[in-house]
């Protein structure tokens, strides 16, 4: 479903596409785009719905199938990606499932980063197993092992996500894609860190860009949302089918604030940026902290690669452990940090303007056995901060209350 697109020239910069590709606007002029809340759409003669079903002709028919505030926030979410199309969705989860459903089936093969989001995980390495499909997670930076996990002739599909959460890994985008189209393979990215503000991963070789929508397209932490950018033929022959049998739609209201918050994207994303980078700073300093994992940190492993794949920035989300002697203290220690707090939000979202902090070995990483999560790298000092838009100082003076005052 591609609706009239609202008149534009080519060739706008993405902060221009970010306020005004939309759908065309209604009889009325509205300046703001339209939120309309249908489920069905009267049609202008039998024949005219014929068509429309059969997929002949351009026109609304069934609200799970499309919605015209729905397919203004996927033209305008396609423009700043520079893919030819978008199909959104419920939420980031069910982007990733319309994905699977929609490029695999039993017997495939899929290759991801062992880092990426625990849902992700879980969707793909065991509940998508249970129907045959077969995958492999590999460490997030060790392009050698990207390489050996590869099954040519079954390996479909190798999905990245970068940075990750919570440690901020950063993979090479353009060699992974090299790596699955020399395999027959596609690759996708979740771009739910960096956003088409920092990165565009379809620039870089990427097939298929993901989306959660929930985070920072959405900005103030309102809805859920997904989405995924691809081709046209992709979209159409893929995921619309998917779309249409297993209904995994976004809702309009939901699809308008996402649509609202592009809006603000590039500025807000580059505003947290450089607040992040400020209180990075302030954190690799202060006595009481030991590591902490932010790209845009000379410090950061792979600091020169994300400088260069994320447009010069390290992004809005940071973490770092807390000192200490042993794992005990450590999360003895984190907690206190935490409970200090008089304003930051302790919470597990991200992409909002308040700033929120949370304590990843006990609430996102909690179901891992503490093996795998040494593994993962996340010890119980560790301490994420999605970063915002208030003052850095009065976040740094938050943050400061418990780790000035350490417990033994
Ligand atoms: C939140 C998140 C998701 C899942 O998105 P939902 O909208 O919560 O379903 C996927 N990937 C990353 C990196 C995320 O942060």
């Amino acid at each position: 479903m591609s609706p009239q697109e609202r008149d534009l020239p080519a060739g706008l910069h993405p902060e221009t596409e970010a306020v005004r590709r939309a759908t065309a606007r209604s009889q009325y002029g509205e300046n703001s785009e339209a939120l309309y809340l249908t489920s069905g759409y009267v049609q202008p003669s039998a024949e005219a719905a014929a068509r429309r079903f059969a997929g002949d002709e351009e026109g609304f028919t069934y609200g799970r199938y499309g919605n015209p505030t729905v397919a203004s926030f996927e033209q305008r979410l396609a423009a700043l990606e520079g893919a030819e199309a978008c199909m959104s969705t419920a939420s980031g989860m069910s982007a990733i499932l319309m994905m699977c459903m929609g490029l695999l089936k039993a017997g495939d093969h899929v290759v991801c980063s062992q880092s990426m989001f625990g849902s992700t995980i879980k969707l793909i390495g065991s509940d998508l197993a249970k129907f045959g499909v077969e995958s492999s997670f590999v460490p997030q930076t060790d392009l050698a092992a990207w390489k050996a996990a590869v099954r040519p002739g079954t390996t479909r599909l190798l999905f990245a996500e970068t940075p990750t959460n919570p440690l901020t890994e950063v993979c090479d985008i353009a060699a992974l894609a090299d790596l699955a189209h020399e395999n027959g393979a596609l690759m996708a990215v979740d771009n739910c860190f960096a956003t088409p503000v920092l990165q565009r991963p379809m620039a870089m070789g990427a097939d298929i860009v993901m989306h959660s929508g929930t985070k920072y397209l959405d900005g103030q932490g309102r809805v859920m949302a997904g989405a995924l950018c691809a081709s046209r033929k992709m979209v159409t022959e893929k995921f619309l089918p998917v779309l249409k049998s297993a209904g995994m739609t976004l809702a309009p209201f939901n699809a308008w604030v996402v649509l609202k918050g592009l809006e603000t994207l590039d500025i807000r994303m580059k505003a947290q940026a450089a607040k992040a980078l400020a209180l990075a700073n302030w954190l690799e300093a202060h006595p009481g902290v030991g590591r902490v994992y932010y790209p845009g940190l000379a410090s950061h492993p792979q600091h020169e690669l994300a400088m260069a794949q994320q447009s010069g920035c390290g992004g809005a989300v940071l973490s770092f452990d807390v000192k200490a002697a042993d794992a005990d203290q450590a999360r003895r220690r984190a907690f206190h940090v935490l409970d200090a707090m008089q304003w930051l939000s302790l919470a597990t979202n991200l992409g909002d303007t308040k700033t929120m902090c949370a304590h990843p070995a006990s609430t996102s990483h909690g179901r891992l056995t503490e093996a795998q999560r040494q593994a993962a790298g996340v010890g119980q000092g560790l301490i994420r901060v999605a970063v915002g838009l208030e003052h850095t100082d009065d976040v740094a003076a938050d943050l400061d209350r418990g780790l000035s005052t350490l417990p033994a």
